[in-house]
């Protein structure tokens, strides 16, 4: 995955090719997130001028079925009438005061409501600042230096967090990245995911010295990878045993995957949690909490540094509050039955077309992995037959249908797609399947 593939494929997007010449220019690689410039699966990427419910239009008038949702928080779809209607509400009273604010307490509230573990909780801006403070607050509480991750997790940019990271460190196939350095790198300890006596032994090889155990709720940043059953609960264990804390990155899973996240799923009780994407309704709002005897270490209750200028944003956290207030039972109800519908379709034009295809699921986000071998980890990952996903990909994008362009992501629906949604997909599936079959290494 580590060569673009830069096959010139027949349809053109003459308006995004200028906007991304002139971005190329500007900005390196031409994108503000590395995955976004479909280096995995080369040709252009799509600039996008709006979003409606389950579709995007891009710069040349384009629309598409969005199975991204810009990575997740779009969850109730695009520009929906309510979150809209809080947000410029929210930015006709101003958008920044550098004090509290109302907004603030009901998104923590509204966090905690949902989330038993939850007892306190801090808002920050993005995921990696939610992972790196919560690494820090483990650090400063226990005294403990050294962090356990696992190979193909991504939490972020966080400088001791890169190693053998998931998302679009994976994508590209990127080596440990240049810029960290030994002494940032050092202290964390990187393992296979799902093995729960890997970790025994690091413990075992470390004592007294492991602060804590960060770990995706359930994977989907080296694709959908579901922990095995009993793999949290023995995180959790491990870590009581060591006096380590448990620290669970539902940066993505987070009010995703249920109510209440993937601890609604598996009620596993993580020391602390991190929070972002769903949680800002499409803003930068991200949060870490959990233990309220933990979080007391932080200023100005306790003695660990952690701030931000726009933390708490006003038009942020009222995105985030009305998205949260209308993800109710029914909407989870909506989404997982939407993916399971898309899940069936995707599968049977694959076997239609004989294509070797395992779908992997954490409740409505998925990964459809070329191989049917069973993903527990990120070894399985990479092996997949990952020279299929870009011929794949952009016989859908070309029918109207934006995946995410990685063969190592999630794919997320939203309570926006509708029959009209799905029967585009569903039309777009037989081709597709069948440049994945005749996709060539
Ligand atoms: C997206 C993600 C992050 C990073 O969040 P940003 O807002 O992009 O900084 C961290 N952890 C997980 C599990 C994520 O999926």
């Amino acid at each position: 995955m580590a060569e673009a593939n830069n096959t010139p494929y027949p349809y053109e997007a003459p308006a995004s090719q200028g906007l991304f010449d002139r971005a190329e220019a500007v900005t390196p690689g031409g994108v503000n997130s590395p995955v976004r410039a479909f280096r995995a699966v080369g040709g252009t990427p799509r600039f996008i001028v709006s979003g409606n419910g389950p579709y995007l239009t891009d710069a040349d008038g384009r629309e598409y079925v969005d199975l991204v949702c810009s990575w997740g928080p779009m969850i109730l779809g695009h520009s929906h009438p309510e979150v809209i209607a809080a947000v410029q509400e929210a930015v006709s009273r101003g958008t920044s005061f550098g004090t509290p604010g109302a907004g603030e307490v009901e998104l923590a509230e509204e966090i905690v409501r949902r989330i038993d573990p939850v007892e306190q909780v801090r808002l920050v801006s993005s995921g990696t600042e939610a992972t790196m403070s919560a690494i820090r607050l483990a650090r400063g509480f226990t005294g403990r230096a050294k962090v356990i991750k696992f190979a193909g997790c991504y939490h972020g940019h966080v400088d001791a967090l890169l190693a053998a990271a998931g998302s679009g460190v994976a994508t590209l196939g990127l080596p440990d990245t240049p810029g960290v350095t030994g002494a940032q790198a050092g202290d964390t300890i990187v393992l296979p995911y799902n093995d729960i006596e890997a970790v025994r032994a690091a413990f075992a090889a470390h004592p007294g010295e492991i602060a804590c155990v960060i770990t995706e709720a359930s994977p989907g940043n080296m694709g959908v990878v579901p922990p095995k059953a009993g793999f949290n609960q023995g995180l959790k264990d491990v870590c009581a045993e060591n006096g380590a804390l448990y620290v669970s990155d539902e940066v993505m899973t987070g009010f995703r995957t249920s109510k209440a996240g993937w601890f609604g799923v598996d009620g596993v009780v993580p020391d602390l949690l991190t929070f972002g994407k769903v949680m800002g309704g499409g803003f930068p709002a991200a949060a870490f909490g959990g233990r309220a005897d933990v979080m007391a270490h932080l200023a100005p209750a306790g003695p660990v540094y952690q701030a931000g200028t726009l933390s708490g944003n006003p038009v942020a956290t009222a995105a985030g509050v009305a998205q949260l207030r209308l993800l109710d039972d029914a909407a989870y109800d909506k989404v997982n039955a939407t993916s399971e519908q898309l899940r069936g379709l995707v599968s049977e034009a694959l076997t239609k077309e004989g294509v070797a295809h395992r779908v992997q699921n954490a409740t409505n986000m998925f990964t459809v992995f070329f191989t049917e071998n069973e993903v527990t980890n990120y070894e399985d990952a990479k092996g997949q037959d990952a020279f299929r996903f870009g011929p794949f990909f952009h016989s859908m994008l070309e029918q109207g249908v934006y995946l995410p362009p990685s063969a190592f992501e999630s794919w997320f629906v939203s309570t926006a797609h509708d029959e009209r949604a799905i029967e585009r997909i569903a039309a777009a599936l037989p081709a597709a399947a069948r440049a994945a079959a005749e996709a060539t290494a």
